[in-house]
């Protein structure tokens, strides 16, 4: 993997932040953006431009042509059996949202159960309380060792007959562990119970078959893998998406509409209400296309390698604490540094160029099971460098030594 050349297709690394040559390590909130991706953005947009599936017109099928394309590239992408199976959405929150909504409302009553993880994201914690609120349902959580693993034996202790789904990530965007997603897939099948795979964190950095992990839903963001904002994907087996209910109601997902009966469009448009960002979804097929191109095996050695090289180096640094030391992890480091405020080191380190995430993380529960109120983590991306390890290494040192 040629890094420089990579990086050459990123114009943004390029720039400079307080005079500094920019070090961008907040990959986990999102990443930067290839040229291509950008480019098809403002191609479309000048010489495409029409709304999707509505028109006879020629730009309006050539549109759909690259909207439905698009969908294509991404079923292969994660080896989905059909594009039926792929749903647009704006991003892995709005799918979980999607996916919680319908799912309860058509399976789910009073009492029945679903497990999630003590590391979950609040977008895979908050929309189940709704839910909650709403319905009476429970909520069981998978319990972690202080390495940042989940305990199976204890997972499997939690299904019972009111158990209904579970929906759990498959690499924490803070401690940066991978969960060995596929044996808890089959042990929830083994219950009868379909499981949900919140794989923001995980597309970007390794490969996603849906077909061998078994996943009966899997969501994620375009922006959290070199795609565009406003752009996201809910997979689902379509023996699932058959049974579960619309989300939104509109324009797109009729088949018929009277004021007396209306039916719903086949799958995917049944869950895709309104005009789609059918500008992003082109974008988001060529950052796919260009990941594909780097080879998603190639991305994840490199930054496992990254990954070694920071934390070997860290571990050196008086009062380094580290959050997250799974076996099996990827290209995040969460820390702290002696009693050193989150806020003021992420400052301190900005000043320097070097661009990290300070606080919770969108992750409270897992603070609270940390026990601290926030950290500092650094992320990394294909782009990444030896060279920026070396400055976030330099910096954290500065940064310890001023206090
Ligand atoms: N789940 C995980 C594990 C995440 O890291 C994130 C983004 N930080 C999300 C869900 C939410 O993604 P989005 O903000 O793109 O909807």
């Amino acid at each position: 993997m040629d890094i420089q050349r990579i990086r050459q297709d990123f114009p943004i690394l390029d720039r400079t932040v307080y005079g500094k040559p920019l070090v961008y390590l907040d990959n986990g909130a999102t990443t930067q953006k290839p040229r291509m991706v950008v480019e098809a953005i403002t191609d479309e947009y000048y010489s495409v431009n029409a709304n999707v599936h509505r028109g006879v017109h020629y730009l309006s099928q050539q549109a759909t042509e690259l909207h439905e394309g698009s969908r294509e590239t991404v079923r292969r992408y994660i080896n989905a059996r059909s594009t039926s199976e792929i749903i647009f959405t704006r991003g892995t929150t709005e799918g979980i949202n999607l996916l919680v909504a319908s799912f309860g409302q058509e399976f789910m009553q009073e009492g029945d159960e679903v497990i999630i993880s003590v590391m979950e994201h609040h977008s895979n914690i908050v929309p189940w309380q709704l839910l909650q609120a709403r319905k009476g349902i429970k909520i069981k959580v998978v319990p972690m060792n202080d390495k940042g693993e989940l305990l199976l034996d204890e997972y499997e202790k939690l299904f019972t007959e009111r158990t209904k789904i579970v929906s759990i990530m498959q690499v924490s965007n803070v401690l940066g562990t991978i969960n060995p997603i596929k044996e808890m897939i089959a042990t929830a099948h083994k219950h009868g119970v379909p499981f949900m795979v919140d794989a923001a964190q995980s597309i970007p950095h390794m490969k996603v078959d849906v077909q061998d992990l078994d996943a009966d839903f899997i969501v994620f963001s375009a922006h959290k893998v070199y795609g565009p904002t406003g752009i996201g994907v809910v997979y689902g087996k379509e023996e699932w998406l058959d049974r579960l209910p619309p989300y939104q109601g509109g324009g797109e997902m009729i088949k018929q509409v009277s004021f007396e009966k209306t039916t719903f469009a086949d799958l995917p448009f049944k869950f895709e209400a309104g005009t789609p960002d059918y500008i992003g979804t082109t974008a988001f097929a060529k950052a796919l296309d260009y990941v594909k191109g780097i080879g998603i095996e190639n991305i994840a050695a490199h930054e496992h390698f990254l990954l070694e090289y920071a934390t070997e180096q860290m571990k050196e640094i008086p009062g380094m604490r580290i959050f997250g030391e799974a076996a099996n992890k990827g290209g995040v480091i969460s820390f702290l540094v002696g009693d050193i405020h989150h806020f003021d080191m992420g400052t301190l380190l900005d000043r320097l160029g070097i661009a990290v995430r300070t606080g919770h993380h969108c992750a409270q529960p897992l603070m609270q099971r940390l026990g601290v109120e926030g950290t500092i983590r650094a992320s990394f991306g294909m782009y990444n460098t030896r060279e920026e390890v070396d400055t976030l290494v330099a910096g954290i040192k500065r940064v310890s030594q001023m206090f």
